[in-house]
């Protein structure tokens, strides 16, 4: 019997407001001593009153925007009961009927096969979290950090259209580029910013009907989720192929430990959540149309506004660099994975046109730019992705704080391009832009570092050079193509690096 697995996602963002959902408690307790970030509020207390956040409803909007959801125009919370010791009001605050978003979608680019694949979403929706159970197996209770409790989330829920591990991992890493790029959440999964349980259950090949699911949860990695889905696979083909699939819902807990799921509980055991409307949340009005000019009070959120202010996003981003750079898939998907990279490297592209207009200018060559584009724009990335992005990794500097301009890294790819330097003279010069802030040509200058391309001073050098080393030159002209690489070597000890290789090579050998 051929098999296929059916496999839902649903997943909760962490938003990176300064306030709490609904409370004004700072909202990075997460690197506070515990239970420092609390009020009456948040810790549940009778007759407090919760004052939903404006910015967390605005995020949760252009996060609906960006994956094609549509935007309520009402949208109310709910409280959905429940009793647990992280939730001392025995309710949380959720929505239950009327999502901030829904019916959206999300395309992932399929890297083997190149092709597209949609994804849809069923829901957009906004809550609060719980507060921070720590379980110490030495000791005979448990610790509650509150830090937690109230700070907001979205959960996004898809249709159950994925097909498989790999897609899933790919969804969630889309997914948590379209929350850097908004800047609402830092969505590092293994923070736990993005969490997310899988629903998965298996139909005979072609067949409509959806059979009983299962839900894992405690997947804190791309790498949990896939490894979870491919073994509850082998586990439920196993069942199938017994005569004996899942018969109810189950809900299964990811031990990666033992590289295993765990059953957790089972739908008769199944929470009744009583949701009713939260009665002290007025509900939600968004303006979907633009207003005129001078109807804006502030206090309204205007989804025609929210969507001027929606970012290229990184699959479009994806996309377009492809394209119009003619780079490949992986130096795109690296370039585009922070979006400060990207836009300090078309910053670059910019001005390194720039560059190569001075030299048309200057008269060195006409059209340099029309010639050699993808070759420059190479150059470029290569430099970017290889030194740079690399070096700032290991000196631990953010691109937002570089010192390097775009237009002095540009010009630094001019005089790569243009063979004024060699690679081991840029990476040198490279090292000290990025601690000095200096241009270029100016260090160039200062240290004395112009490659050596005028042939007359490199033949003086290559006679010394041929006059001082008669065993490699015997050997070369017996026919060992290896004694070349030495006498180079010793050209290049003699100019400390600086000359053109290509125009010492080709001098070299019309001396022997
Ligand atoms: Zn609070
Ligand atoms: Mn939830």
């Amino acid at each position: 019997m051929e098999l296929e697995p059916i496999i839902g996602l649903e997943i909760h963002v962490q938003l990176k407001t300064k306030t709490k959902m609904f409370c004004t408690c700072n909202n990075s307790g997460e690197n506070m001593p515990p239970n420092s970030c609390i009020c009456p509020i948040c810790l549940g207390h009778p007759g407090t009153l919760p004052v939903a956040n404006k910015q967390a409803i605005e995020w949760s909007a252009l996060a609906s925007l960006a994956l094609h959801c549509q935007i309520a125009e009402y949208s109310k919370f709910d409280r959905k009961h429940y009793f647990y010791p992280d939730l001392p009001k025995a309710y949380q605050i959720s929505q239950l009927d009327h999502p901030i978003g829904k019916n959206g979608f999300l395309y992932i680019l399929n890297p083997e096969s190149n092709e597209e694949e949609k994804i849809s979403i069923n829901r957009l929706h906004l809550e609060e979290d719980a507060a921070k159970l720590l379980h110490d197996p030495s000791k005979k209770y448990s610790l509650i950090d509150f830090n937690r409790g109230g700070t907001p989330l979205m959960e996004i829920v898809t249709e159950p259209d994925i097909k498989n591990p790999g897609q899933a991992k790919l969804f969630l890493q889309e997914l948590r580029q379209i929350m850097r790029y908004l800047d609402v959440s830092e969505a590092d999964m293994e923070k736990g910013h993005l969490r997310c349980d899988a629903n998965i259950s298996l139909k005979p090949a072609g067949e409509e009907n959806l059979y009983p699911k299962t839900e894992i949860k405690n997947l804190n990695s791309f790498k949990m989720v896939e490894k979870a889905l491919e073994y509850e696979i082998s586990r439920q083909t196993k069942l199938w192929l017994e005569g004996n699939p899942p018969k109810e819902q189950t809900t299964r807990g990811w031990n990666d430990d033992k590289g295993i799921s765990e059953e957790q509980r089972s739908k008769e055991e199944a929470n009744d959540y009583r949701y009713f409307p939260e009665p002290d949340i007025p509900p939600i009005h968004f303006f979907i149309q633009a207003e005129k000019p001078g109807q804006d009070n502030g206090k309204n959120i205007n989804i025609a506004n929210l969507k001027t202010r929606l970012p290229e996003l990184a699959y479009d981003k994806k996309k377009r660099f492809m394209a119009e750079y003619e780079l490949h898939y992986e130096e795109v998907r690296i370039m585009i994975e922070d979006k400060k990279n990207a836009d300090y490297f078309e910053q670059v592209i910019s001005e390194l046109h720039d560059w190569v207009n001075h030299l048309e200018k200057a008269g060195q060559k006409e059209n340099i730019w029309q010639e050699y584009k993808p070759q420059l724009i190479k150059l470029a990335a290569n430099w970017l992705i290889n030194k740079l992005f690399p070096l700032l990794e290991e000196k631990q500097i953010k691109i937002e704080k570089i010192k390097i301009t775009p237009e002095n890294m540009a010009e630094l790819i001019t005089l790569i391009f243009t063979k004024k330097i060699n690679n081991t003279t840029a990476t040198e010069i490279l090292a000290e832009m990025l601690a000095t802030g200096a241009d270029p040509s100016h260090l160039i200058k200062e240290k004395n570092l112009d490659q050596i391309s005028n042939e007359e001073e490199l033949e003086n050098i290559i006679d010394k050079v041929i006059k001082d080393n008669p065993r490699p030159v015997e050997d070369y002209k017996k026919g060992k193509e290896k004694a070349l690489q030495a006498l180079i070597g010793k050209v290049m000890a003699q100019t400390k690096g600086k000359a053109n290789p290509e125009i010492a090579l080709k001098l070299l050998k019309n001396k022997l």
